[in-house]
């Protein structure tokens, strides 16, 4: 069989479906695989130009923004790109930046500002706990030279979601800009910008939107995108006025977009209006629930406890079984077409499975059925046990 042959074989046949548990990249649809396969065609075209347009106002509506007040910048990138670039380029000379940091995706942006050398306040919390606003005002309150607070909306390491809108209240109050890591919500949680206090907020095509990675995008405020005009400059590529200006001129992204996951990503979008909002979150709600319910059951602990949940991510601990094995279930389970996830914790040992991509309820309840079979092959006893009673 020569490639051509095979390939032609496969699209008839549909593309094996795998069950990603994982936190993103998420399972897409067979429509949103098959959107990437086009003509060739050179992105300075007119005609991929103005596709653009579409895609950025979509990217503003799905948090109901006000086109006027609010834009949508692409970059080429994964989704780490959105935070350097809304940190290294909102913040003005002279000024430090807040990280409001209980998990591993609010410790890299505060990587992100040690790597750029910016002037910044790690406010640590413990990562299977709220951040303490009051905490967050009084290190506003005393210093003032805060220019813009960030934090994490879901933190995809433990599932826990954050209070963006108090968070973002309080930092208005204080004059500071508030940017939200919404990767792990974007899309999926419904999200209202200006209602949540957000200035920005950001996502990439993986994830919520169930496209692909190439993608990324920040959504924010036109105003203060066009005040940090004369900010210090400290990347070119990941600049963010750089990039909204020559979108702003051209309808363009300023260096080569990623097109086939842009075409991808029209359709996934297509597909998100379709479902709509509500639906989707509905959809995400079940799975999820039936994510705890299958965990519940074989006595698994998590890390985060129910009312914190942002509804996407499920933290499980690591049981105290001397047969416990995470990669021989994790193999057992991937070569049947499910993919689970370690941890982002250090502090204990834990396994994720999230409800992120274009998949339902019954999924998660063949999904259990192959975990059952897992923890039996390998010896784990259930219900799970733990030695100590926490
Ligand atoms: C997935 C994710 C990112 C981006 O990670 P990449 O590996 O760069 O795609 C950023 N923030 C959060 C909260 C995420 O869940």
């Amino acid at each position: 069989m020569t490639a051509q042959n095979r390939m032609e074989g496969d699209i008839m046949e549909g593309i094996k479906r795998n069950i990603l548990l994982n936190p993103g990249p998420s399972t897409t649809t067979d429509s949103v695989k098959y959107a990437q396969i086009v003509p060739d065609i050179c992105p300075r075209e007119e005609e991929f130009a103005s596709l653009m347009k579409g895609l950025r106002e979509d990217l503003v509506r799905i948090v109901h923004g006000n086109q006027n007040k609010y834009t949508a910048v692409l970059f080429c990138g994964s989704g780490t790109m959105n935070i350097d670039v809304c940190l290294n380029s909102l913040l003005p000379e002279g000024k430090k930046a807040l990280i409001v940091n209980n998990g591993a995706y609010s410790a890299r942006a505060v990587e992100i500002c040690q790597y750029y050398g910016l002037p910044h306040m790690d406010l640590q919390f413990p990562v299977d706990e709220l951040p303490d606003l009051n905490m967050i005002e009084k290190v506003l309150r005393e210093n003032p030279d805060i220019a813009l607070v960030h934090t994490t909306h879901n933190e995809t390491g433990t599932g826990i979601l954050n209070p963006v809108r108090e968070i973002g209240e309080l930092a208005h109050r204080y004059g500071a800009v508030f940017t939200v890591d919404t990767t792990s919500t974007y899309a999926m949680r419904p999200i209202d910008i200006e209602r949540d206090n957000i200035d920005f907020c950001m996502a990439s095509a993986q994830k919520g939107l169930t496209a692909f990675t190439g993608l990324s995008f920040v959504v924010g405020n036109r105003t203060i995108i066009e005040n940090s005009k004369d900010y210090p400059k400290r990347s070119y590529y990941c600049n963010l006025f750089l990039q909204y200006d020559y979108f702003e001129k051209t309808g363009e992204m300023h260096f080569t977009p990623p097109v086939q996951t842009i075409y991808a990503t029209l359709q996934a979008i297509k597909e998100y209006w379709a479902e709509g909002e509500q639906a989707k979150w509905k959809r995400h709600t079940r799975v999820f629930n039936a994510i705890n319910k299958g965990l519940d059951e074989l006595g698994f602990r998590q890390v985060i406890r129910p009312e914190w949940r942002a509804g996407l991510v499920s933290s499980a601990i690591y049981p105290d079984d001397p047969s416990w094995s995470f990669e021989k279930i994790h193999d057992y389970c991937y070569e049947r077409g499910f993919t689970i996830y370690p941890g982002k914790i250090s502090t204990t040992n834990t396994f994720r499975l999230c409800a992120l991509g274009a998949i339902d309820e019954q999924d998660i309840y063949n999904f259990f059925e192959v975990f059952r079979e897992a923890l039996a092959i390998t010896g784990v006893s259930v219900p799970v046990r733990y030695n100590l009673n926490v």
